[in-house]
């Protein structure tokens, strides 16, 4: 038998926490819907990868075997939900005057160094859009057979009055939803109904289109989650992430597709990251350019992983109000743990240990708070229990800490003082420092340290002398 650690997670199809129960023991398939790359990722967009990560080290954690397929959107996400309106790869492309395959490659490239930077663990299979077209085109004609789908004059659509769970994990009002639909409807039969095949419009030449048993065209955006998630984890698997903003549609239409055509459950746990909001609550978008990346971070001098930090901080099913104070903040709690953590690495004799469980109530207490729905915030709290316990040798911590980071991915072990190449002024200052310590002039002693922190250093006493550490 193998041992697992209880785990509960918030499944949003019941809308409560449940204890996983995984389809084979031992083991968890896991789908997360990844980027669609027209652009670079936002920050909002990767703390939704940081929660997908944290859950599969969290699980690895507990003991399980983790197979994660992730997704690349290179293709078919429209500007609009409603299917209509361009296809925002090509825009890109248009705009960057391009072709939407060099657009697909290079954000791809992009996203791939910020998942780095975040130190998020790749998946163990990333799968492309235009690379599964024969697979969509399948799933497609499976649908077809069975009478869900028609064809208008742009695509063909799935009929979503023929499904009658249609938009359970949504617990969407479809009678509500389908009101007033005269209107708004065009040739779709149904409001909520969704593109499984686009036609290239008759006067277009796309950098991306194909051939199919409808007509040259490309494929609808739900349906490549369907089609690769059900070729790498089977017709049922055990988890799919995402973002709370795909509940309602993008989900609930893989949901439809799958089930429909294979007549089994899709998924077993959906698990949805809330959203990083800006503080005066504008919504951070690709689309509307108000945008931060890990790169935009990175060149006012932040460390990706104080970012990561800032996501651990808040539990991943709360709103992440996010401003420069907030990031200043976030910077000045992972200097502060880093420097606390080379401080700890450094009192130890010898090599440093491996991580390892140490017996103690604050492990304990990590692992219950991560395998209860992922209550990253307490097992942070256990976290700096650990570095300020005095009753622990910094062997021991440093074990601990080093078990602890399995899940949070701070990366404690690359944590090192960084040699820093002193300017004329700043040895000045600091042997004027030492000078008024000597004299025991404390007064004139301390201005010169603040003066130095200021300057973005910290000093570090040593037993050969005052060293000064990039704070
Ligand atoms: P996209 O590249 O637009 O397909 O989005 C990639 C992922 O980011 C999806 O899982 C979205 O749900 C998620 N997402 C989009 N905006 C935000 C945000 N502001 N905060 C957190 N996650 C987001
Ligand atoms: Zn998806």
């Amino acid at each position: 038998m193998v041992k697992v650690s209880k785990f509960f997670l918030f499944n949003t199809l019941n809308r409560e926490v449940e204890e996983l129960k995984p389809i084979h023991e031992g083991k968890i398939s896991m789908y997360t819907c990844g980027p669609t790359v027209y652009g670079r990722a936002h920050i909002g967009n990767m703390r939704t990868y940081i929660n997908s990560d944290v859950l599969k080290r969290a699980l690895i954690f507990a003991g399980y075997e983790v197979l994660q397929v992730m997704n690349v959107t290179d293709v078919g996400h429209l500007t609009s939900d409603s299917d209509e309106g361009d296809d925002k790869l090509q825009m890109s492309a248009k705009k960057e005057k391009v072709s939407s395959w060099d657009v697909a490659k290079k954000y791809t490239d992009y996203f791939f160094e910020d998942e780095k930077e975040l130190n998020i663990i790749r998946p163990s299979i990333v799968c492309e859009a235009t690379k599964h077209i024969k697979e969509q085109i399948a799933l497609v004609k499976k649908l077809e057979v069975k009478g869900f789908t028609y064809k208008t004059s742009d695509g063909v659509y799935f009929d979503t009055s023929e499904f009658k769970d249609y938009g359970k994990l949504a617990k969407l009002n479809i009678e509500g939803l389908q009101a007033g639909k005269r209107i708004e409807l065009g040739e779709k039969k149904n409001k909520t109904d969704f593109a499984l095949w686009k036609f290239s419009k008759p006067d277009e030449k796309r950098d991306m289109e194909w051939d199919s048993p409808w007509g040259i065209g490309f494929p609808g955006w739900h349906i490549e989650c369907s089609a690769m998630s059900m070729k790498y984890l089977g017709d049922t698997f055990d988890i799919h992430t995402g973002g709370i903003d795909h509940i309602p549609i993008h989900h609930t239409n893989e949901i439809a597709q799958a089930e429909c055509a294979t007549g089994k459950q899709f998924v077993k746990y959906w698990v949805h990251s809330e959203f990083l909001v800006l503080s005066d609550d504008a919504k951070m978008s690709k689309s509307l350019g108000n945008v931060l990346t890990v790169n935009t971070l990175m060149e006012k001098g932040y460390d990706p992983l104080a970012f990561r930090l800032l996501c651990l901080g808040t539990h991943y099913r709360k709103r992440l109000l996010f401003d420069e104070n907030i990031l200043i903040g976030a910077l000045n709690t992972f200097n502060s743990l880093k420097s606390k953590i080379i401080e700890i690495k450094s009192a130890i004799k010898g090599e440093l240990p491996e991580a390892k469980t140490v017996s103690g109530d604050n492990l304990k207490k990590f692992r219950e708070s991560i395998f209860n729905d992922i209550n990253t915030s307490v097992a942070l709290a256990e976290m700096w229990g650990v570095i300020r316990e005095d009753s622990l040798k910094p062997e021991e911590k440093y074990s601990l800490l080093l078990e602890m980071d399995k899940v949070l991915g701070l990366n404690f072990e690359g944590m090192v003082a960084e040699k820093v190449v002193l300017s004329k002024e700043m040895k000045s200052l600091l042997n004027e420092r030492e000078k008024f310590r000597k004299e025991k002039n404390w007064k004139e002693a301390d201005r010169i340290r603040d003066e130095i922190l200021s300057k973005g250093f910290t000093i570090k006493d040593t037993s050969v002398g005052p060293e000064l550490v990039k704070k």
